[in-house]
Parts: C-alpha cells; sequence; structure tokens
C-alpha cells in the first residue's frame, strides 16, 4: 500500500528543524531511519501532513565516549552499533544488544534515538538503555530538557516527548571502571522482533554489585525495569544464590500475554532463565 500524500522536507539546521516541527505540531513527523515510520505510513496508521527528515542535520553522528559517559547522537545507526570496538567490556549491554536488532538492511538505516522514540515494547535498544540508566537529550521550542528512559517510555508507542521536540542523543552514565552486560534474545527466527529479551548490566564496587541493571523485552505495555531483581543483588557478591534470586524476581516483574509466539508462563520462564545466565555470564567475564 502506498502512504496518504504528505510533504517532504530536509531541513539543514537543527533550528530549522525544530521551526517546521513547531509549526505543524503533531501533524509533523520526524523521520530517521524511516524504518518503523515508513511502514506505518505505508499501514496507513501514520498519515502526517509533513515529514522533517533529519538525515542531513550536521553534529548527530557521534557515537563516543566522554568523561567516562557514552553519548549516542540523534543519527548513530544500529549497524555503527553493531561494528564499533567501544560497545564492548563496560557497554557490553548495548555491544551484545546490536547485532541482535532485525537484519542488515533495517540495522543500516535504523537509528538508536529513532528506536526509543518509536517507544515499541519489542524494541531491543529500550532495555539495553533501561538497563544502563540511559537518558535521551531533546531539544524543543523551550530549549533542552534531559527525559530518564523510564519516564519517556509511557506505554506501547506513546512517549513524554512533545511533537515539537527531536532527540538530540541519548546519554549513558559512566558504569565504572569494573563493568560489564549482555542482551539475550529469544527469536522465532533469525530478524524477528523478540519473543522474549533481557538486558543486564553490573557495576562491580570491590568485589560486590554496586549498580545492577536488568530491564525486559516484549512482556510488558513498555520495555521494563526490574527493579526488585536489581535490589536484590546491590551490595552482595554475585553467587549462584543471588543470582537465581534476582531471577526469580525478575520473571515476576515480567507482564507476559500468551500470543502466537508463546504462553504467559513460558515467557516468564525464558525471562527467568535468560537473566540467570546473562547475570552468569557478566559475572565470569568481569572476573
Ligand atoms: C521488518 C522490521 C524488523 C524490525 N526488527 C526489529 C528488532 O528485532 N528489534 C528492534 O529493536 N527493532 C526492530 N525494528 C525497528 C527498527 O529498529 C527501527 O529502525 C527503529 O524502531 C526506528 O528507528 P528509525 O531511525 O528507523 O526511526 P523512524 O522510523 O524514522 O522513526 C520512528 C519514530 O520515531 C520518531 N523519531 C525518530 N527519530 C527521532 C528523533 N531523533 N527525535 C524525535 N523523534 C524521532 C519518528 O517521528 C517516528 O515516530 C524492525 C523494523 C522492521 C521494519
Amino acid at each position: 500500500m502506498y502512504p496518504a500524500s504528505f510533504e517532504y522536507t530536509v531541513p539543514a539546521t537543527l533550528d530549522e528543524a525544530l521551526e517546521t516541527l513547531g509549526r505543524y505540531e503533531d501533524e509533523a513527523k520526524v523521520l530517521a531511519g524511516g524504518q518503523s515510520l515508513i511502514p506505518l505510513m505505508k499501514l496507513r496508521f501514520a498519515a502526517p501532513r509533513v515529514l522533517v527528515d533529519i538525515n542531513r542535520l550536521p553534529g548527530l553522528d557521534t557515537l563516543a565516549e566522554d568523561g567516562g559517559a557514552l553519548r549516542i547522537g540523534a543519527l548513530v545507526r544500529h549497524k555503527t552499533c553493531e561494528r564499533s570496538e567501544l560497545l564492548g567490556g563496560r557497554w557490553g549491554t548495548l555491544g551484545a544488544a546490536a547485532p541482535l536488532i532485525s537484519d542488515p538492511i533495517i540495522r543500516n538505516l535504523g537509528t538508536v534515538a529513532g528506536s526509543l522514540a518509536h517507544a515499541d515494547p519489542q524494541g531491543d535498544w529500550g532495555s539495553a538503555l533501561l538497563a544502563m540508566d540511559a537518558d535521551v537529550v531533546a531539544r524543543g521550542p523551550d530549549g533542552t530538557r534531559t527525559i530518564g528512559l523510564r519516564e519517556l517510555f509511557q506505554g506501547p508507542f506513546v512517549t513524554s516527548l512533545e511533537p515539537t521536540e527531536i532527540i538530540t542523543e541519548v546519554r549513558v552514565p559512566d558504569p565504572g571502571p569494573v563493568a560489564g552486560g549482555t542482551y539475550l534474545k529469544l527469536e522465532r527466527k533469525v530478524g524477528d522482533f523478540a519473543t522474549v529479551g533481557v538486558a543486564v548490566h553490573l557495576s562491580m564496587d570491590d568485589g560486590r554489585v554496586g549498580r545492577a541493571g536488568i530491564a525486559l523485552t516484549a512482556v510488558g505495555p513498555t520495555n521494563l525495569r526490574a527493579t526488585a531483581a536489581e535490589e536484590a543483588l546491590a551490595g552482595r557478591e554475585p553467587t549462584d544464590e543471588v543470582i537465581a534470586e534476582a531471577a526469580r524476581l525478575a520473571a515476576e516483574a515480567a507482564q507476559p500475554y500468551s500470543d502466537t509466539r508463546g504462553s504467559a508462563d513460558y515467557k516468564r520462564t525464558v525471562v527467568r532463565v535468560f537473566t540467570e545466565r546473562g547475570l552468569r555470564t557478566v559475572r565470569e567475564a568481569i572476573r
């Protein structure tokens, strides 16, 4: 199916992009990689009057450490993350998630920020970045604000972004010197959306867990943070028993429903098994 007709604009500066968004408000849509927006327009689930293509805006493609933290610009593609040597070790949760996103065609164009703005509960970046406590930086007519991901994700495909705002970058705080993480994804076949995904991150402090991040994909109305599981790890040595208890609590935090991909019970079990497996893997890698 063809999309409904629309105007296409290619601003040269961020201010120009914001000016167009301000003029059309919720009749305009930002176009980044187009890998979610264009299919929605073709299916006529979205019919924006104006598209604001941000692909030629300068300075939005940075993927770099900055004072120990990580900056991911709004035009950083999934493939850039997949190929980045930076995203191992302390940033391992992100490095593990990148190659599991769909297929090479989607990864070539899709952006990390676009994925967050799309807020699909089956999106992999949402969980990987929740586990790492990331924020997005949004520019709008009234200036710049920082939004934590838990506040950003309001419901399936709903965020706290205003239609006049653009995410300019994602910021991931410094995980500390001894840290690691991973992402595990169950998919029916390669390239599919997650049946279940689990992101885990551990920042260690003198042999104990300083901060734990655990977030779940495709088992709730948004990507979910398993807070009780994180708290069960904090300040403890990550022994098999502590990890098993955290995995049990992560499964409890999941809100899955039964569908063609599997029953709710099955998905909850996968959350438990993946959390346990992920945490054990990270513990060994950090050692
Ligand atoms: C067949 C298929 C399989 C897929 N499989 C997976 C998968 O396994 N895992 C996964 O995580 N994702 C998957 N995706 C989604 C893919 O990752 C998209 O690339 C991503 O969700 C959206 O990024 P984008 O840059 O393409 O955004 P776009 O499609 O351009 O935009 C998506 C939405 O975000 C808004 N937006 C984009 N950028 C910004 C910004 N900087 N500021 C404010 N709003 C913005 C747009 O207005 C739009 O509403 C799949 C998509 C397809 C088509």
